[in-house]
Formats: structure tokens, sequence, C-alpha cells
């Protein structure tokens, strides 16, 4: 499959000519199936998928978008999705079950639909598809997805495991507070169950590296994790590749490309950056 970063960044995008070579879109990644052109399964809806539209060459999607939770970050680009918002596009839209009753498109409405934005997600173009997700095994767009909740403040959170048909399995874990469940060895969080079970043997993983150790107070605060928890992770999960993402939205590019400088001996570890792509 082929991984392409749309969106890298958390909480909100960050332009400026500081951000240019990381990118300054919110988190959206899109998967390609071995042998097809073009994108059919999108993790997260950041403003990222305005790099999707690019890549389709403007041409309507159809497929899924796999939604990790509904913070701004991860939901924003899809009033601005031009792909999916035209006649012909055939649009899926999972989140995970809030178990507050509501559906998902009455959840989605809560921050798209008037005052907040001129219409509900029902007035976007093409066929839309909104439902919601529970924890465990799915076959979405020719990929099976494993999906398990993770602790995040605000809202349930899902981190996912996709695997192709090919056997080749990428693991995206955007917003991970494990701070949640405790303090863990060295201050950062523990290496808890869910998310071991998830990223162990991935080929990579793509995890929340939103803050530093300097940062942790701040990191246990927001419900995130810090670099040195990915390292953590990384190693005890044994994973192929580590990719660094969910950047702050205040780390310049400088920053940013330090992050990996402290990372073990031995461990393959990138820097996502919008616009590149890995292929598995
Ligand atoms: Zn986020
Ligand atoms: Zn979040």
């Amino acid at each position: 499959m082929e991984i392409l970063f749309c969106g890298v960044r958390g909480s909100t995008p960050a332009p400026g000519a500081d951000f240019v070579r990381v990118g300054g879109n919110t988190s959206c990644v899109a998967l390609t199936r071995t042998g097809e052109d073009t994108p059919a399964l999108v993790l997260d809806a950041g403003t990222g998928l305005q790099r999707l539209t690019a890549r389709l060459g403007g041409a309507p999607f159809k497929g899924t978008l796999l939604v990790t939770h509904l913070h701004w970050d991860h939901c924003h680009g899809i009033p601005f999705f031009r792909s999916g918002d035209q006649p012909g596009s055939e649009v899926t839209m999972l989140i995970p079950d809030q178990r507050d009753g509501r559906s998902a498109v009455d959840v989605l409405a809560g921050s798209m639909s008037p005052p907040h934005f001129p219409i509900r997600p029902e007035g976007l173009e093409g066929s839309w598809r909104f439902a919601t997700l529970e924890e465990g095994e799915h076959a979405i767009e020719g990929f099976e997805v494993t999906a398990v909740e993770l602790p995040h403040k605000g809202g349930r959170t899902f981190g996912y495991r996709i695997v192709d048909s090919g056997g080749a399995s990428v693991v995206y874990a955007s917003d991970h507070g494990p701070q949640a469940m405790g303090p863990g060895d060295d201050g950062h969080g523990p290496l808890h169950e869910a998310i071991l079970d998830l990223a162990r043997g991935a080929d990579v993983l793509i995890h929340d590296a939103q803050f530093t150790a300097s940062e942790l107070p701040l990191a246990e605060d927001y419900g995130h994790a810090t670099v040195d928890y990915c390292y953590r992770l990384a190693q005890a999960a044994d994973v192929g590749r580590l990719v660094l993402f969910h950047h702050s939205p205040v780390r310049v590019d400088d920053d940013v490309e330090r992050l990996g400088d402290l990372a073990p001996a031995g461990l393959d570890v990138t820097i996502a950056r919008e616009g590149e792509t890995i292929t598995l």
C-alpha cells in the first residue's frame, strides 16, 4: 500500500514560512491499495483533506473517511473537501460511537451546522453515508481494520491498525494520552495493553508526538503523548518504522526536524511531512 501524508499537524493549522517544510495542515493520511491508482481509505479528515483533492486531480472521491475522533483538527477538512463535496462522489464517513445515543451525522453536526457553518453534513453534494463504528475487527475498502479505544481528552477516540491483502500493516494512533492511565515507569505514561496489542510488529507506527519531555505537564493537560513515549512504545512493540506525527502547531520546522535526534540507536524514525509517501 501507499501511505500519503496529507496533513501532519495537531490542534490547528500552522501556516507561514516557518512551517513550509513539514507542512501546516491538520491530520489526514490517505491509503492506496497496491495496484490501485487512487486512495480509497483516508484516516482522519483534517484540513489536509485539501491535499487529497489535489491528489485526485479534483475528481470525485470514492471511498471511506475513517475518523479517530471528532476534535476539530480531525474533521475540519470535511466542509472544504471539494472531491467529496461534488456530484459523483461516494463517501462513507465512519466515526467512533460516542455511546450517547446520537447518530453519526448528529455528532458531526455538533460542529458543522448553523450558526457554526452554513450547512449540515447532509447538505454536502454527492453521495455521503455517515455511520458509527465500535471497537473490533472491520473490513473497510479492501483492508482489515482493527479499532481500539485509546485514552484522549474529550470524546471517544480510536486508534486503528490497517492491514492490506499482502499483509503489510500500518498503525495510526494520532491522538493518545497515555498519562491518563498513570505515570508509567518514567512519568510519560504506561505502555498499556491496548496500544501494545495494536502496535505490535506493525510495519509502520504513526503516533502522536505533539510534545517533548520538557513539555510533559502540557502533554498530560491536553491528553497527548511525548516523543519519548513514542520511542519506548516503538521499541516495546517492535515496529518496523516509527513516524512522529500530530506535530504541535507552534513547533517550527527546525525544531520538528530535531525531534528525531534523540531516537534510540537501531530504531527507524521518520518525521511525518505533508506530501511525503511511504510505500509498503
Ligand atoms: Zn488531534
Ligand atoms: Zn484530539
